[in-house]
């Protein structure tokens, strides 16, 4: 069996025995069944990952003690922050899964016209949470040691009004430039933007690239926008990052 890996955000070190968080003693203890002297690896998103093995268990809590740490490094150089407008949440979740499994440093959602979908204030921080446990969860499964940073959902017209450093690309169909096209110098820092499910409106399309985004198209078929964050991400991973 693949040794369980947790997200733990604690300070950790070597030596030291640490109370697994409740989450943990539900997925490691009540659903692995892992006993004492298992191994598990745990890290704190501060980059590495330790060595732990079960030390105790009782009916409510289990403590493990941290025996290594291995510095291991998968995330990319290249800092990438998916701009998702919103779409299904389903969708949605997908989309997050699959970006953190590719190695996105920022999940930037945005509200755009043709958005169906709406996030209220009152739902804010619950999404927030939610997609927050997504980006967990996949980089547990991941291997990955640094948890990407979940935005709060914007507009796009308050995204386009922030200075930004990156290099940034909006994604659309009618755009007739491909990524080849665009003969963008190897940036440190991109922006992705996909649309809903309906789109960018013209007009949306019109104010990035006034406000100096790059447009760009995947290709001759309509992908739907999940499918167009993974074929992007994809791109800039082989082509400017790690991939
Ligand atoms: N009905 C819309 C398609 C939306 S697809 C239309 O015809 O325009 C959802 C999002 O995925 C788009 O807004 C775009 O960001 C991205 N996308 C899908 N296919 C694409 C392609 N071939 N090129 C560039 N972006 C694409």
């Amino acid at each position: 069996m693949r040794i369980p890996r947790f997200y733990l955000p604690e300070n950790l070190a070597i030596g030291h025995e640490i109370t697994l968080s409740d989450n943990i003693f539900r997925h490691a203890i009540q659903v692995l069944r892992l006993t004492i002297g298992e191994p598990l690896i745990l890290f704190n998103g501060q980059g590495g990952e330790y060595q732990a093995r079960i030390s105790e268990v009782t009916k409510r809590q289990a403590k493990a003690v941290l025996e290594q740490l291995n510095p291991i490094n998968p995330e990319s150089a290249l800092y990438i922050t998916l701009v998702q407008a919103l779409i299904k949440p389903d969708k949605m979740d997908f989309a997050l899964q699959k970006a953190v499994e590719l190695g996105i440093s920022a999940f930037q959602p945005l509200i755009t016209r043709r958005s169906v979908v709406q996030v209220g204030k009152e739902k804010i921080s619950r999404k927030l949470e939610h997609w927050q446990a997504i980006a967990v969860g996949a980089c547990e499964q991941s291997g990955r040691t640094i948890l990407p940073t979940i935005l709060e959902p914007m507009s796009l017209e308050h995204y386009l009004a922030h200075s930004n450093s990156a290099t940034r690309i909006i994604l659309a169909p009618e755009a007739n430039q491909t990524l080849a096209d665009l003969k963008l110098t190897k940036p440190s820092k991109l922006d992705v933007l996909i649309g809903p499910e309906g789109g960018f409106s013209e007009e949306e399309v019109t104010l990035c690239l006034q406000a100096g985004l790059h447009g760009m198209s995947l290709g001759p078929r309509i992908l739907r926008a999940e499918t167009a964050s993974i074929a992007a991400l994809t791109l800039m991973q082989h082509t400017f990052g790690d991939l």
